[in-house]
């Protein structure tokens, strides 16, 4: 599966007819080998916070003083690993590669891209480190098993790469899986066959997407079709979960047993995974979906032109349903774009300025229609329309 997760999988082109790709795969880790995982996210988040910590009090000693940045960072990892030599036990670069986030994390602050660093929490759901690639450290044996840094090889599943590994990002899913995400350049995908077809997408909430040829793709809950056993589970863990807090309440007041937490109880640990298990397939289904559409879509046309939708998100709206709406949009578009790179096509961002009120057919414009209003007639040239599939032929002709 062809994975792209945020900004430093993302595509960027570094060299001519090559493109930097994020692979996806589900490794198999041995019981020893999963323990050195855990130990390295541990690591990790305590270089993170360490370094975290000394630039707050750099900056509270005295304010002048200058940022360090990530090889600053790196030269004083050195220090740190000897204070405590239990950090010499994980992959090195999986720590530099931690400097070098925070000190990322530090600039999009400054640029006011992005929040301020936070301290990371042992109980934060999503774990990952990164390993650089460093002299073949990372490499495929056998074409069965991955080699990486400090674990050895495993078993893993997933689709070969047959690009240069750049790094590799290990990851352990809520529901307790393993993945890598292997960063490869690889050459550049074959352009797909041009079909002098364009397109143009409206966006809507009980409808995905409507195109400007009168087709459309529904919405699925896949929320709602995992419902039932999600809040079996769910109850489950709410029920079990009070126990257990009643429980550690008593301990602490007859001060019988050892301190204990949530996760030392089984029933609660084993509920909170089920729950975890079934979110992940939700988001599966929901992304396998979505990946479906876009390519379909990649696949079928030349030019796609779908509207900017940063104005249309000002129709604020607390619903669930709103919600999932406006995560899948910006989903297909972020999928669009890659796609649409990589396989030679053509995405362009439309101003969604009047595309409901204006005839597509005569160019007059009827003034607002509120949301309710899903057809209406041209009192111009008398044209009988539906609101999206107008929409959308709009966004085609801007
Ligand atoms: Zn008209």
């Amino acid at each position: 599966m062809w994975y792209t997760n945020n900004v430093s999988y993302g595509i960027k082109e570094r060299r001519k007819n090559m493109t930097l790709k994020g692979i996806k795969l589900r490794i198999y880790p041995n019981l020893e080998q999963q323990h050195q995982i855990i130990d390295n996210f541990g690591c990790c988040r305590f270089v993170w916070n360490r370094m975290l910590n000394m630039q707050i009090e750099r900056y509270k000693n005295s304010p002048d003083s200058k940022f360090l940045n990530g090889f600053a960072m790196n030269i004083l990892l050195k220090q740190l690993k000897y204070e405590y030599p239990w950090l010499k036990q994980v992959d090195s670069t999986s720590l530099q590669d931690t400097c070098e986030t925070l000190a990322v994390t530090y600039q999009r602050f400054f640029k006011r891209l992005g929040g301020y660093p936070k301290f990371k929490s042992r109980k934060y759901p999503k774990k990952s480190y990164k390993s650089k690639m460093v002299t073949n450290n990372i490499r495929l044996v056998n074409n069965h098993y991955l080699k990486l840094p400090k674990l050895g090889i495993m078993k893993f599943k997933g689709r070969l790469t047959t690009g240069k590994i750049k790094s590799a990002t290990i990851k352990l899913s809520p529901s307790g899986k393993f993945y890598c995400v292997l960063l490869t350049e690889c050459e550049n995908q074959t352009p797909f066959d041009k079909t002098n077809k364009n397109v143009g997408l409206d966006m809507g909430v009980a409808d995905l997407m409507i195109t400007s040829n009168g087709m459309k793709y529904p919405t699925i809950r896949f929320d709602k079709i995992n419902h039932k056993k999600l809040h079996y589970w769910q109850k489950r863990y709410a029920r079990r979960r009070a126990q257990a807090i009643a429980l550690v309440a008593q301990d602490k007041h007859n001060k019988v047993l050892l301190p204990r937490e949530l996760s030392d109880f089984k029933n609660v640990e084993k509920a909170r995974l089920m729950i975890a298990k079934y979110n992940e397939k939700i988001a599966n289904q929901r992304n396998n979906y979505l990946h479906n559409l876009t390519k379909q879509l990649v696949e079928q046309y030349d030019v796609i032109k779908i509207e900017d939708l940063k104005t249309k998100n000002l129709m604020k709206n607390h619903k669930l349903a709103r919600a999932i709406a406006n995560a899948s949009w910006r989903e297909i578009r972020r999928q669009l774009e890659y796609k649409c790179a990589w396989y030679g096509k053509q995405l362009v961002i439309v101003n969604p300025r009047k595309t409901s009120q204006i005839c597509s057919n005569c160019g007059f414009d009827d003034g607002k229609h509120t949301l309710d209003i899903r057809k209406w007639t041209c009192p111009n040239c008398g044209m009988n329309h539906d609101r999206d599939i107008n929409a959308a032929k709009n966004i085609l002709a801007a």
